[in-house]
């Protein structure tokens, strides 16, 4: 049954922002028709602003037991990891199962239609096999001794057949993050990732990955060895930063994402868009706060024409799963960057990034995008506020 919807301002559509416009879906959700005209008998009223579904490029369901575990609040890298050390698989399966579902069931209710999600395991499998959410998933993998390099590429390689495997989804190989990995694993993990769909790397997080990964001191340092890892592997950079460690090893031309980005600089950030032909800039900033207290210069990003995505992180450092309020967050902090930008971040750019832009990332008659309602926002001079809701439509 064809369903129709009438929207006073659609956002997120080839023609730019459209007033009173009518939306005709198929019974699938594809979209049939967009007119703008005035509302008809029997169409669905909608009192806000619609846009695209969302393309969430950044989380990590197997960590959503984790939620309210730490009190975040500025805590720090070192005093987190260590957290997650100790409480990572203090519950049973069932119970991380239960989690996980439930996150993903917030995420459909908010508008999600797609999902960059990191995964270590492949405990995410059965929640992802039924899921009605499109999941690109990107296969971590982290480890500071290089002599166990061959063992760990063989492990993900699996995972990403796993998880590849499933209906409608992908998966490829992604690096954890420069203060955890030896240089010889970066390479392996970037040679299997540069012909994959896409990949991703935590980049550039907090004060604490910047000492170690300069120095193999610091707190992270007391963490990584009390945990029993081998710390003695770890070789400082006295001169380079992790960008330009991982402008060396990349050579492909595949979308990466980078993640959070909180200590990239403007030429950091120009040098690398410079070397690297597809690069993607994750803002997370309700976990950056939570972690590091501070916010990635997204103005300097913005000036530089970089093109930013949105991911929630995990559970474990944020206390809720929403797309609206990671907006909301930039919004407050920038007001100067116009609406229709945070929403082609949220959306389009996603899209890209996970080559799913044929199909979803914006509303136009042939895509299936999902279509979500903003409430709590001035229709006529749109910014997100604290108010600001989001539902799924149809
Ligand atoms: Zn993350």
């Amino acid at each position: 049954m064809v369903q129709t919807f009438f929207a006073p301002l659609l956002m997120g559509t080839n023609q730019g922002p459209l007033r009173n416009v009518r939306i005709s879906l198929d019974e699938e959700g594809r979209v049939l028709s967009l007119n703008q005209s005035a509302p008809e008998p029997g169409d669905q009223i909608c009192n806000g602003v619609v846009v695209p579904g969302w393309v969430n490029t950044h989380c990590h369901l197997e960590l959503s037991h984790l939620q309210d575990a730490f009190p975040g609040e500025a805590m720090g890298m070192a005093s987190f990891l260590q957290g997650m050390l100790r409480q990572r698989n203090v519950v049973d399966f069932a119970e991380r199962e239960n989690a996980m579902r439930q996150a993903d069931a917030v995420l459909h209710a908010e508008g999600v239609v797609a999902v960059g999600d990191i995964s270590n395991t492949n405990e995410s499998l059965p929640v992802k096999r039924e899921s009605d959410l499109i999941y690109h998933t990107f296969v971590e993998v982290l480890g500071l001794d290089s002599s166990r390099v061959d063992t760990l590429i063989q492990g993900a390689r699996k995972l990403v057949g796993e998880f590849s495997a499933l209906d409608g989804a992908s998966a490829s190989m992604a690096p954890h993050a420069p203060y955890s990995m030896s240089e010889a694993l970066l390479q392996a993990v970037l040679d299997e990732a540069s012909t994959q769909l896409c990949s991703s790397y935590h980049l550039m997080e907090s004060e604490d990955e910047l000492r170690f990964f300069g120095t193999t001191e610091g707190p992270l340092r007391t963490v990584f060895e009390s945990a029993g890892l081998k710390v003695s592997a770890a070789v400082p950079h006295a001169n380079q930063t992790p960008l330009q460690e991982f402008i060396r090893h990349w050579n492909s031309t595949r979308p990466i994402q980078f993640v959070h980005n909180v200590y990239v600089s403007e030429d950091g950030l120009k040098e690398a868009m410079a070397n690297i032909p597809q690069s993607y800039w994750c803002m997370c900033p309700s976990a950056n706060l939570f972690i590091s207290g501070r916010l990635p210069d997204i103005p300097a990003f913005r000036r530089q024409g970089a093109r930013i995505t949105i991911g929630t992180d995990s559970l474990a450092s944020n206390r809720k799963l929403s797309v609206v309020q990671e907006l909301y967050l930039i919004q407050k902090a920038f007001p100067e960057i116009p609406f229709h930008e945070l929403i082609d971040w949220a959306t389009w750019n996603g899209a890209c990034l996970l080559s799913r832009q044929q199909d979803i990332g914006r509303v136009e008659p042939g895509k299936k995008p999902g279509l979500v309602l903003l409430t709590g926002i001035n229709v006529d001079e749109p910014v997100f506020i604290a108010e600001t809701t989001a539902v799924r439509l149809g």
